[in-house]
Parts: C-alpha cells; sequence; structure tokens
C-alpha cells in the first residue's frame, strides 16, 4: 500500500472549519483508494505566532520540507495588522513559500455548470472559462529588495523594487508550457513593458523561451488590459503567465468570475520537493466561528494535491466528480446560494460531499 505523510496547515479564521472538513474527505479518500495518508498538523499563522511568536516557526517550517504534500488552509486576522511586519501572519506565507522555493503559483479557473447563476457576470460571458494563472511566487516587487521607508525627508516616503532576473523569468515559462502543452496550447503572458523595464526583460524572455517550443502559441497582454479582458470576454484565455505582483491581482479578479472565492484552489510548486496546496481565499474574519464558511476551495486544493502532489490521480477524479454531484443537487454554503438553493453549513455540505465519494 503506498504511504503519505502530508502537513496540514489550518491556520486562522475560517481555517479549522475548512481544514476539519478537508481532513475527513482526505481519510475516506485514502480507503476507498487503497493509500494510507498520515496527517501532521502543525502551526501556522496568527494562531502559531501566538504560541511560538512567530508565524512560520522552524518546526512547522522542518515538518512541511520532510513531507510529501502541504495542505494549508488561510491565515490572517485585523488583530495581527499592528506587528512589526515579519510577525505578521502573511509574513508566514512568504516565509513558507521562501524555504520551500516554490517559485510557481498555479491558480486554475474552471466554470462549474452548476454554478453559472452564482457569477456576477452574465452567464454567455462566463460559460466557456476554463483558464489556468501561472503566477512567478517568490521574485518580483514583494520580494525585491532594496525597500523600506525614509524618514529623514520633510514628508514619509516608502518604497519597494520590483526586480527579477532571467533565470526566474525562464523557469516559471517552462512550467508555463508543461501546462499549456497539456491543454489548449495558447499562453498569453501578461506584463507593463510599455511603463516598467522588468515587464521588458519578462517579455523578451518570455518570447525567447516559448519560441523553441513550436507549438505553443503565445501573445502578450498588458496587465490593465487583461484586467479588462478578463471581465470583458475570458473565455479568450487558456494559460495566463504573469508575474507575483500582476498574478496576486489578477488570479483574485479571475476568481469572481466562478461566483465566489469559496471555490477557488491553488498549488505552489518547485521542480522537486513538496508543494503546498492551498485555497485562494484568505481567513474570512467576518464568517470565522459561524461553521457558513465554504469548504470547497480548500477540497479542490486537496484534489489538486492529490493529482499533483501525490499521483493519486483516481481520488482526485473522485472528489471533483462527488463535489460537482452536490452542487448540481442545489446544495450551497450562503456564498453560493440563489433563491432555488438549499442553503447548508460548512460541516453539512462536507456531509454531503463524504456522501458522494
Ligand atoms: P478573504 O478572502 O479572507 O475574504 C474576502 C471575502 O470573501 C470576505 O467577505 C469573506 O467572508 C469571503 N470569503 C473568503 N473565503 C470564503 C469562503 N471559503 N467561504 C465563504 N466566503 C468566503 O480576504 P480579506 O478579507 O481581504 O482578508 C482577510 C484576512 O485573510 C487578512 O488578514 C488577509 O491578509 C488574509 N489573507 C490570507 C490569505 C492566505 O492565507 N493565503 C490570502 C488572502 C488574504
Amino acid at each position: 500500500m503506498k504511504k503519505y505523510k502530508i502537513v496540514l496547515l489550518s491556520g486562522d479564521g475560517i481555517g479549522p472549519e475548512i481544514s476539519e472538513v478537508s481532513k475527513k474527505v482526505i481519510k475516506k479518500l485514502s480507503k476507498n483508494h487503497n493509500f494510507d495518508i498520515e496527517i501532521i498538523e502543525e502551526l501556522f499563522g496568527g494562531i502559531a505566532y501566538e504560541k511560538y511568536g512567530s508565524p512560520a516557526p522552524d518546526k512547522t517550517l522542518d515538518q512541511c520540507k520532510k513531507s510529501d504534500a502541504v495542505l494549508l488552509a488561510c491565515v490572517g486576522d485585523i488583530k495581527y495588522d499592528s506587528l512589526a511586519r515579519e510577525l505578521r501572519p502573511e509574513s508566514g506565507l512568504l516565509k513558507l513559500r521562501s524555504a520551500l522555493n516554490l517559485f510557481a503559483n498555479i491558480r486554475p479557473v474552471k466554470i462549474r455548470k452548476s454554478l453559472l447563476d452564482a457569477s456576477t457576470l452574465k452567464k454567455e460571458i462566463v460559460e466557456h472559462v476554463d483558464l489556468i494563472v501561472v503566477r512567478e511566487l517568490i521574485g518580483g516587487i514583494y520580494f525585491g529588495k532594496p525597500r523600506g521607508h525614509i524618514t529623514d525627508t520633510k514628508i514619509p516616503k516608502a518604497f519597494n523594487t520590483m526586480v527579477y532576473d532571467s533565470a526566474e523569468i525562464e523557469r516559471i515559462t517552462e512550467i508555463a508550457i508543461k501546462i499549456a502543452n497539456q491543454r489548449n496550447k495558447k499562453i498569453c503572458s501578461v506584463d507593463k513593458s510599455n511603463v516598467l523595464e522588468v515587464s521588458q526583460l519578462w517579455r523578451d524572455t518570455v518570447l525567447n523561451i516559448t519560441s523553441k517550443d513550436k507549438n505553443i502559441s503565445l501573445s502578450n497582454m498588458y496587465v490593465d488590459n487583461a484586467a479588462m479582458q478578463l471581465v470583458r470576454d475570458p473565455g479568450q484565455f487558456d494559460v495566463i503567465l504573469t508575474s507575483n505582483l500582476f498574478g496576486d491581482i489578477l488570479s483574485d479578479l479571475a476568481a469572481m468570475l466562478t461566483g465566489s472565492i469559496g471555490m477557488l484552489p491553488s498549488a505552489s510548486l518547485n521542480n522537486d520537493g513538496p508543494g503546498v496546496f492551498e485555497p485562494v481565499h484568505g481567513s474570512a474574519p467576518d464568517i470565522a466561528g459561524k461553521n457558513i464558511a465554504n469548504p470547497i476551495a480548500m477540497l479542490l486544493s486537496a484534489s489538486m494535491m492529490l493529482k499533483i502532489g501525490l499521483n493519486e490521480e483516481e481520488a482526485a477524479e473522485n472528489l471533483e466528480t462527488a463535489i460537482d454531484k452536490v452542487l448540481s443537487k442545489g446544495f450551497r454554503t450562503a456564498d453560493l446560494a440563489d433563491r432555488s438553493s438549499e442553503v447548508l453549513s460548512c460541516s453539512e455540505i462536507g456531509d454531503k460531499i463524504m456522501d458522494e465519494i
């Protein structure tokens, strides 16, 4: 029997609620598909800061490094916003990404037929949406140096640096090519090369690498136009390749095409070693503790973990089919509900999905 060791980071806010559902589902899938999975739970985010004074304690990072995959819920809360930047939960995310060298973030955005009405856009605009955002995750402006505050001026100033070298752009482009080759072979690279030197290097490097694969059709788009096109005609996109900052913004925009941020999974990967699989959403402090969060983004992240991280493709498909069946029967969490749906709590929709596995 195959054996896996995964680390579960429940984090903050709605994290523990959606993690509880995920744990049960993964255990059931492992029984049904004959593999053994050890789930090691570690503290991460605000809760880790409370106990260890760090949002990403060494013990947590060590366990993650030794695992086959990491399943992360979400971190953050307004009460940590006044902490020094390196102590905030969100800094823990950056530390984890750096520690595991997770340079590629993959965010699939696919409209599920049963949820066509949940989108804020018209049905005919979103019905053919099936795209993947490939975002560079450990470079660019979030990590660039120098950065900081200048206080010895008349008025306060602050600055950050958006920097990439061509090797960083090459390796993320190669990931995008790999993914595009499994799909429609179309890559749209998003940048701001009309204004930024770093984007010009991005554009030149992407062109150089993609031109070596004759199957790939490459287009380029400025980020402002890409934001507009994602709302005007999102069905035109197959693989969107972009940098850390632009990918952060565009993938949340793309998230809303599906109706709720509670439906979107992601995977953060490197070329070897464990990946981190996590929902796109944050810790939703406004609904935390009420058992009303949508656990599906985390379950779809678990499905990506099974498929990409553990090579348990059948279990992943079983889970996705179970989710589709529950949605097509009209069961919804509050974030997705319309007049015709039956609104269930986080744990209740989890139980319905368990029944379909
Ligand atoms: P958020 O994603 O937490 O919430 C945005 C809105 O979406 C809220 O109205 C929330 O209730 C709703 N929502 C999110 N997930 C949901 C779900 N599963 N089911 C139903 N509704 C859901 O974003 P925010 O409010 O900007 O940030 C809250 C905290 O989360 C902040 O501290 C932020 O820094 C942090 N954050 C963490 C991550 C992460 O852990 N990867 C990502 C984004 C934000």
